[in-house]
Order: structure tokens, then sequence, then C-alpha cells
């Protein structure tokens, strides 16, 4: 490590919580698809933020967005309108075939509005008798860090050490249709599931699981949240995961790339029915839906209304799996999953850990991340180029077989 660099890492570790173990590189600029560090040196992103940079880092068209609202009006709160506001709900609803908005920050936060919808819903409007909800998630799931979100985690580090968890769910196995149908209930008000999960390692559920869950949900009067957060707006060559199977869920909750990178927008989008249950005073947030988020994702809804990034990642995707595809078998890599522009990559052991090759891959300039020991996720922006992809893909290559 450079000097400036190990200065950098220690002056940060002096006084922050040591909740995370980020790759020792301390990033001072970015642009594009690329990132510089304090001492000069370059990396190509191929995290993206978990897909929060789909449009990669400050992207014009988003940061003139930013820069006109920032002269004009950053946040009132919601204790009065603002004229951003309107056209951002509208918007955003229409992106989702949807008829309501209700704006948060986080993804956590917007996950836990979509709980707190589903649980009031199944009492309105479902019938089901008070403080008897049960809502059905999958093992493996990452839905974000709150006390209620990790109480129905099946990681034992985001679990352990911070109960008493709340209750009113339900694990099953993911990707299993036998197993959801088996636990929906007369007191069953939502089935929230990642339709293709990202922190478990980008795993994709078996073909028509998505679909069929969507069939039992439907029959069971029960709603289907899916959380598109990290793999909705692009990422997987689509606007939303679940259209590749076709699905439309009864709630969509977004969050990452709504913001652009720019500023943390996340969003609960569904039908009148659903969020309709909310009168003032049930729920809110200082910040969400605030002038200055409104206005770049005003700008994020217009870029994907375009359709370049979804075709980006589909065709950029293809080539990424096969060129991943060619690794697996080599006794390096024991398997690829993803779909689009969006891989986890099982790194053979005797190769090392995920860490670990992390590591290699950041001293030869691309920067990646680790999770569940033996994977790396790759996710860089959409608007990478091939020959900036092939580039890294390259670098990969160089570390597995080293
Ligand atoms: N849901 C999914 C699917 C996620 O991937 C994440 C973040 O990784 C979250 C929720 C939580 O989002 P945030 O970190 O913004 O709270």
């Amino acid at each position: 490590t450079e000097p400036g660099v190990a200065a950098a890492l220690a002056a940060a570790e002096a006084h922050s919580a040591h909740n995370y173990h980020p790759l020792p590189v301390v990033v001072a600029t970015a642009e594009g698809a690329w990132m510089t560090d304090v001492t000069g040196r370059r990396y190509l992103d191929m995290l993206a933020g978990y897909s929060a940079l789909n449009f990669g880092h400050g992207h014009p068209r988003l940061l003139a967005a930013a820069r006109a609202q920032l002269e004009r009006v950053t946040l009132t709160s919601r204790a009065f309108h603002h004229d951003r506001f309107a056209d951002f709900c509208a918007q955003l609803a229409e992106l989702c075939g949807m008829e309501l908005v209700l704006p948060m920050n986080t993804g956590a936060e917007a996950v836990e509005t979509a709980l707190k919808t589903a649980r009031k819903w199944g009492y309105q409007v479902k019938g089901v008798p008070d403080g008897r909800a049960k809502i059905v998630v999958a093992d493996g799931n990452f839905h974000g860090r709150t006390t209620t979100i990790v109480s129905f985690s099946t990681d034992p580090e985001a679990r352990a050490g911070f109960g008493p968890y709340t209750p009113g769910f339900e694990v099953v196995p993911y990707g299993d249709l036998a197993a959801m149908e088996a636990a929906l209930d007369d007191r069953t008000v939502a089935v929230l599931l990642e339709p293709i999960q990202g922190e478990a390692g980008v795993r994709v559920p078996p073909p028509g699981y998505l679909a069929g869950v969507r069939e039992l949900t439907r029959r069971r009067n029960v709603l289907f949240v899916a959380d598109e957060i990290q793999s909705g707006l692009g990422r997987t060559g689509r606007t939303f995961a679940c259209e590749h199977e076709g699905v439309v869920p009864d709630v969509y909750v977004l969050g990452k790339a709504l913001g652009g990178g720019v500023v943390p927008v996340s969003a609960v989008v569904s039908s009148r029915e659903v969020l309709g249950v909310f009168a003032p005073g049930e729920h809110g947030s200082t910040f969400g839906g605030n002038p200055l988020a409104c206005a770049v994702a005003l700008e994020v809804i217009a870029m994907l209304r375009t359709g370049e990034y979804q075709q980006r990642a589909t065709e950029l995707g293809e080539h990424l799996h096969s060129e991943l595809g060619l690794l697996v078998g080599g006794g390096t890599v024991d398997a690829v999953r993803g779909r689009g522009l969006w891989a986890g990559v099982d790194v053979n052991p005797s190769r090392g850990t995920g860490r670990a090759v992390s590591e290699q891959l950041m001293t030869r300039g691309v920067l990646v991340k680790d999770t569940h020991g033996a994977t790396i996720r790759l996710a860089p922006p959409l608007m990478i180029s091939k020959e900036d992809l092939d580039w890294g893909l390259e670098r990969l290559r160089d570390v597995l077989e080293a």
C-alpha cells in the first residue's frame, strides 16, 4: 500500500465504526466507469455501488439536473408541496405501470414502507384479524438492515445479536413453489421476494418460479411485493427483473439507481387499492420525495424511458456471460449465475477466497466485491464500453489463472 493510501486508510479507521471491511482503496474522483484514488491511480468500477450507479459516475444529464435543482429549492419537507413532486410521482408510476408512489430515501426504508403497507392492506382490505398478519419471505434474502428486516434474515452475521425480533414473518426456501404454496394461508398479506437475490450471490430462481408465485398469490389474495432495489432499473436488461417471466407484481420496491448514484431515492410503487390505505400522519419521512431527489430521479426515469440502458445491459450482458461461461469447468470458477450485466462468480477454493480475488483484482486496477466467502459479484455501470468490460474481464482471467 502506498504511503498516501495507508495514511488515508488509518485515518478512516480511527473514528468510524467497523461495520464494513472495504477494499484498501481510497477514491478521490470518478467519471463514467472509472474511479481515481488519492494517489492518482485509476480503477475500473465493476461494482457500480451495488447497482446504484447504473448510469455511471457523474453522468452529465444527472449532474445537470442536480445542479439546476440545487439553485432552486432542495428541501421543503412534506409539510408543503413543491413543484417537482407531482411530476416525479406521475412519471415513476407510469414507468412501473402502476398508480401511486410513496417516496422514501434508502432501500431499507422503502422495504419497511412496503411491509407496513402490506400489513395495513391486510387489515383494511383483506380482512385479516388485527395483529395477525403474516408476510412470507425467502431464505438467503437481503432487504436491508433495520431491526424488523434483520428479523427475517437467514444470514447469522446480519441477524445475531440484534434481537428481540419482529414477529409475523415466515421464511421459505427460495425457488421452491411447493413450499411457497404451503406457507400461504388466510392471514398471509404478502410475499416479499427479490426476483434475483443480489447479496446472496446473484441467485436466479428456477424458470417459472416468479410466474408461479404470481399465480399463487393472486389465487390466495396475497400481495406480491417485488424488491427490485438491486435488480431493477435496467440491470438485468429490462426495466424490472420480473419482466423476464412476464410477471407484474402488486408492489415494486425501488431504490439504488433511482437516485442515479447522486442522492438517495427510494420508493414503493403500487395500485390505488394498496397504497391508498395510508391516511395523513400514518407514515412519512422528512427527506422522502424532496425536490433534489425528485429532480434527479425524474432524469433517471427519462433516461430509462429511452430503453438504451436496458439494451446495453442485454447486449453487454450476453457478452459478459458468454465470456464468464468459458471460465467454468477450468478449475478456477465453479459456477456463474446472473442475468444482464450482473453476475455472481463462484471462485474455486484453490484460487483463494472471494476477498483474495477482489484484492488481487484491485492491484490490477479493477474494483469488485466479494459476497458470502467464495463469490464475487460483477455489476459494472450499464454505460461501460465493451472495450472497458473486456479489459476488466481480461484482468479477471489473469487473476484466476495466475
Ligand atoms: N433490498 C435489496 C434487494 C438490496 O440489494 C438492498 C441493498 O443492498 C436493500 C434492499 C437495502 O438498501 P439500502 O442499503 O439502501 O438500505
